[in-house]
């Protein structure tokens, strides 16, 4: 409790934004890569303690809402297969695919199982052996180690019913697209949680290619206020580098036995992201050496062609473009009771974000 209420103390929040107050530089926006970071920037009100020349917006950080329809239609297509259970997390299962949801299918008798962390799915299978347990592995740098601990355990125990359909993704070939693209970024606030595992050096890259400021950042007021300081600071001093504000987490090198892991796992494949489209290298597939614990193997050769849901400007609002009150459906017939769009559906949507906060 101390811990929470050391990083939401007014007095210093009050501080620290009459500082960030007193800028008097160009305009600036700063994207916010993580959907964790959107929910907090919302619920804590942080824009309306921000001059109006300083704009924060959010970007493709939320792991659901970047994960593709297609991604979807497949797991429905496996979830209607004799024999199949799913194992997924919560929010996945009301994504709309092009035509269902895992929900709608689970209505309809599929085995669609909600678990709370990959090993469980490693003792579903172990617990329904006549039975083909395929986990849906999504997210980025920070689930994908778990899930890469839960096919070296299927390995090592010869479980030959244990599966994963992997759309896991890395985080900086999506920074990268988003640099080279149409948006004007001054900074970006990167992830906490990913960087824990992967450490500030991944984002030097970047910098040095773009010349744009990064500062890892925390998730308490706190936390992001100090890290729109960070950032400001560079930008009026022209100083771009890499800064880490979530010291407490956060360092250079990450969490090495976690990048072991993955590197032993998976290797780089593109892979297509909800409003950047297919980004090469950004997707996680599993090395040959794996291969039998890969769903692809189980999926229909010809899938039709994944649709969007009609109206859904969901990836915009990933790229930075545009803004959830600027789609026509927000809070009329999407809301988080209905979710139109993968963007309404997961608490680290930005979607739901600005509809719980009225901030949109
Ligand atoms: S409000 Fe709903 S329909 Fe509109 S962009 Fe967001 S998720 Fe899509």
């Amino acid at each position: 409790m101390k811990y929470i209420t050391e990083f939401r103390n007014k007095d210093d929040v009050q501080k620290l934004a009459k500082a960030i107050g007193t800028y008097n530089g160009r305009p600036v926006q700063y994207m916010e890569v993580c959907g964790g970071h959107t929910m907090s920037i919302q619920r804590f009100g942080i824009p309306s303690m921000l001059p109006e020349s300083i704009r924060l917006i959010s970007g493709p950080g939320c792991p659901v809402c970047v994960t593709s329809t297609g991604f979807i239609d497949q797991a429905i297509a496996l979830s209607r297969q004799t024999d199949t259970i799913i194992a997924t997390y919560g929010d996945l299962i009301r994504v709309p695919g092009s035509n269902s949801s895992l929900e709608n299918e689970r209505g309809k008798g599929a085995d669609i199982r909600i678990v709370l962390s990959s090993l469980a799915a490693i003792q579903m299978a172990i617990d329904n052996q006549d039975k083909k347990v395929i986990f849906l592995g999504i997210g980025f740098e920070t689930t994908a180690p778990a899930t890469a601990v839960a096919i070296q355990e299927a390995h090592r125990q010869s479980l030959e019913n244990f599966y994963v359909l992997s759309a896991h993704k890395i985080m900086p070939p999506a920074m990268d697209s988003l640099l080279s693209g149409d948006i004007n970024l001054d900074g970006f606030i990167a992830p906490g949680h990913v960087s824990a595992i992967t450490g500030s050096k991944i984002y030097e890259p970047l910098v040095e290619k773009y010349q744009t400021p990064v500062v890892i950042s925390g998730f308490e007021p706190l936390d992001i206020l100090y890290s729109v300081w960070m950032l400001i600071n560079q930008t009026q001093n022209n100083t771009p580098g890499v800064e880490i504000q979530y010291k407490r987490v956060v360092n250079e090198g990450g969490n090495t036995k976690a990048l072991e892991l993955m590197d032993e796992i998976f290797e780089p494949e593109d892979d297509w992201w909800r409003g950047l489209g297919v980004l090469p290298n950004s997707g996680l597939g599993i090395r040959t050496q794996y291969r039998a614990h890969d769903a692809k193997q189980w999926l229909p050769k010809n899938m039709e062609l994944p649709k969007e849901p009609v109206g859904c400007i969901c990836g915009d609002i990933l790229k930075g473009l545009r803004s959830p009150s600027e789609c026509r459906l927000f809070g009329k017939a999407c809301h988080p009771g209905n979710p139109v769009g993968a963007c309404m559906v997961s608490n680290e949507g930005a979607c739901q974000a600005y509809y719980l906060y009225g901030n949109g």
